[in-house]
């Protein structure tokens, strides 16, 4: 019997992982089936209960609905506990949430983009949903500098709090700031969680910030943000979060099929896609 999937979100019809898990599910000949689902606002609990019953095996969850999803959950990973979000949930005897978006930066990064993140100084601009969710598994990746930059500081500081409150022995030096105080700094590697390019706003960074092979990754994806010009016109390795998307799909898929896909040629299928 075909076993089936879904994304739930709001909205949905832009979402590219109904494609995605389409072409793992061909390329390692997984009988399944994945569709998008728009959830409603007031309505995620009973969306999921619909398609326990139903008999799914397991979704995605996308904006807004990962905090829900992970209060929903039974059985949450340490990743999830960790962003208090979750994107990916399994349905067995209890509902299992996990965070995959996190892995899947790390793999684009480090796997994809080949740029290893140990030893490196990273600023991680942004302290949303996005931000938290990837900040354990760059930790785990053991950079020696990590900037959290965020227009509110407090959530940033608040982040620095929660990584200190679990005691982490980790290599990496932590700390959140403001834009105003990333002036005369410089880092290997800039990532922008953000959610400014959906408006066209250029972050209010500084030129310099970008030091000598510097990888500037912006998680936005289908169009060149002002970070990522601003970022070509100073030098750096600029990537869009396309990779990160394929790859945080790649790492749910295995969770749930236990198999690995091929991820380069299906993150060059999507990029191929015409605009829409
Ligand atoms: P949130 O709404 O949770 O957080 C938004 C963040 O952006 C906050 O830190 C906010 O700062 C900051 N921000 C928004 N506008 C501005 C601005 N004009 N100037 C400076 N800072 C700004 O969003 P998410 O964290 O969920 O998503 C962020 C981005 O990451 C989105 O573009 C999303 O598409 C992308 N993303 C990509 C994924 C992928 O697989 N490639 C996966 C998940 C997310 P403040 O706290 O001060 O309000």
């Amino acid at each position: 019997m075909t076993d089936l999937y879904a994304v739930i979100g709001h909205p949905i019809a832009h979402s590219k992982s109904p494609l995605i898990h389409e072409a793992f599910a061909k390329q390692t000949n997984q009988d399944m089936r994945y569709e998008p689902i728009l959830g409603p606002l007031d309505g995620f609990e009973a969306t999921v209960h619909d398609l326990i019953a139903k008999g799914y095996k397991g979704v995605n969850v996308t904006v807004p609905f990962k905090f829900e999803a992970f209060k929903f959950a039974k059985q949450p990973s340490k990743r999830a506990i960790f962003a208090g979000a979750a994107n990916t949930l399994s349905f067995a005897d209890e509902v299992r949430a996990d965070n995959t978006d996190g892995a899947g930066l790390v793999r684009d990064i480090e796997g994809n983009l080949k740029v290893s993140i140990a030893a490196k100084s990273i600023l991680l601009i942004g302290a949303g949903g996005a931000a938290e969710g990837v900040l354990q598994p760059l930790l785990e990746a053991k950079p020696k500098l990590l900037v959290i930059a965020n227009r509110t500081l407090e959530k940033a500081q608040d982040m620095v709090k929660k990584v200190e409150r679990q005691k982490s022995d980790s290599p990496t030096t932590l700390t959140g700031c403001t834009f105003a105080d990333l002036q005369s700094q410089q880092f290997d590697i800039v990532i922008n969680a953000t959610s400014a390019g959906l408006t066209e706003t250029a972050l209010p960074i500084p030129n310099s910030l970008f030091a000598k092979n510097c990888l500037a990754y912006d998680m936005m994806y289908g169009r060149e943000t002002p970070f990522m010009q601003q970022a070509r016109q100073n030098g750096a390795q600029v990537a869009d979060g396309l990779g990160m998307l394929v790859e945080q799909a790649a790492e749910a898929f295995y969770i749930w099929r236990g198999v690995r896909p091929e991820t380069r040629t299906v993150i060059q299928q999507i990029r191929n896609l015409p605009k829409a």
